[in-house]
């Protein structure tokens, strides 16, 4: 009986995870450095709070949850997304009261969807949320901190940014009844989905991708003419903001979050280089979903980033992320000096962080540890025999440029090994 890996389900291993790991560093970093903070969230939740807090009719609810009985009875899904257990977890742990919240999140999600490249049904995704914060400067700030991941992992030319404003309140409900009764009498010609949604939530329509619907959306009413001045003072605004910042933008007037408590301000960032998916990032305001969830009324916002696209496209539109497991290689000429080695391996560590250090601890001939340090990828390979040892000294050997060989004093070996990683 062989066994083989779930359907949708990957096994990221050596390389691989560690590029995903890079990316992940490098995401985590961004957040950090605006202040945000962590929440581990379990993997687990009453299904409840899906189908309330991502709404009952999309695709996420309707069709791609992962979703069973425990063995009490309760019907529980794994997470198909972060930002409903971040909500559900700040108003149980009273994070919102009296004060903004900033946190991030990572970790899988799950989905049963159709694999394909760019598109898994275990997936990991990077989140930020800011809570507590009414203007457009949060969606503004949120913004800037996504295009400057885009550009510390190099890939900012390869994504475009599209935002839009779905409204608020009334001019929304307006809009709402306009394209209903728009499409009404034209729901012949709606998918099947599409037509469903037309009593659940219409605006979610304006999503779709099948190309029949999308041309009788071309004589739909437009949510612009319904905005109010709140909501054109909000979004021109956030616009300005993003001006100033030199953010380039494209304003997309279909993209849409279909649920009534998104608000004002939704985002996308797309791409071509990760095959026909295109999102690598999305988000928006959503003021009312503390409140649907049961919290006080907290205005919101926030964004998900799809971490494995974010890596395919990396790794694709160039080699950014370099990664190499070793920079040093311990060749141990004589077992007699493998505690020596053991422990100098330990102090370079110390004296230089961030340094990938590794000992031949597997043994042999010299030649097998030289040819097992050029295969780890290592610059360097250390070298402790009688001789080092005699002259309490150690032997470099560059193994990735054209250089002599030297004997150098172990206190002198951290400044020669100068690494990029
Ligand atoms: P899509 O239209 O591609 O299905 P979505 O609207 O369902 O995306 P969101 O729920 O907004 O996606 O999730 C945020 C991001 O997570 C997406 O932009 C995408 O990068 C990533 N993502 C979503 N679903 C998957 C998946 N099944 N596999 C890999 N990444 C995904
Ligand atoms: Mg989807």
């Amino acid at each position: 009986m062989e066994f083989r890996r779930v359907r949708g389900m990957r096994d990221l291993v050596a390389g691989d995870a560690e590029r995903a790991r890079c990316v992940e560093e490098a995401l985590v970093d961004a957040m950090r450095s605006y202040g945000y903070e962590e929440v581990r969230l379990p993997l687990l939740e009453a299904s409840e709070l899906f189908s309330r807090g991502v709404g009952e009719a999309t695709d996420i609810v309707e069709k791609e949850m992962y979703t069973f009985l425990d063995r009490g009875g309760k019907q529980l899904s794994l997470r198909p997304e972060g930002t409903a257990s971040c909500v559900r977890a700040g108003i149980e742990q009273g994070l919102f009261h009296r004060r903004s919240r900033r946190l991030w999140y990572a970790g899988p999600m799950f989905r049963y969807e159709r694999p394909q490249k760019g598109r898994f049904r275990q997936f990991d995704q990077v989140g930020a949320e800011v809570f507590g914060v009414a203007g457009p400067e949060a969606e503004a700030e949120l913004v800037q901190m996504v295009w400057s991941i885009w550009d510390r992992l190099g890939i900012a030319d390869g994504i475009a940014l599209e935002i839009n404003t779905v409204g608020a309140g009334r001019s929304r409900q307006a809009f709402r009844d306009a394209l209903v009764a728009f499409l009404a009498p034209r729901a012949d010609a709606l998918d099947a989905d599409s037509r469903r949604r037309l009593d659940t939530n219409p605006l979610r329509i304006l999503d779709s991708k099948v190309p029949s619907t999308r041309a009788l959306l071309e004589g739909a009413p437009e949510l612009h003419d319904f905005l109010d001045d709140l909501d054109k003072v909000h979004f021109d605004e956030m616009r300005r903001l993003l001006d100033e910042l030199r953010m380039p933008y494209r304003v997309n007037p279909r993209l849409v979050r279909g649920l009534d408590y998104y608000t004002h301000t939704v985002f996308e960032w797309v791409t071509d280089g990760v095959g026909a998916q295109d999102a690598v990032c999305a988000g928006g305001r959503y003021d009312g979903l503390v409140e649907s969830l049961g919290g006080r009324a907290t205005p919101a916002a926030g964004f998900a980033i799809g971490v494995d696209r974010v890596v395919l496209l990396a790794s694709e539109t160039q080699g950014k992320i370099d990664y190499r497991p070793v920079d040093a290689y311990w060749v141990v000429l004589d077992r007699r000096f493998m505690g020596r080695a053991l422990d100098m391996a330990q102090r370079l560590r110390d004296s230089v962080p961030g340094l990938r250090v590794r000992t031949d601890t597997a043994g042999g001939k010299p030649a097998a540890q030289f040819r097992r340090a050029d295969e780890s990828g290592a610059r360097w390979a250390l070298i402790v025999g009688e001789d080092e040892i005699a002259r309490d000294r150690v032997s470099v050997k560059w193994l990735r440029e054209e250089r002599e060989q030297a004997m150098l004093p172990f206190e002198e070996l951290g400044a020669a090994l100068r690494t990029t990683c």
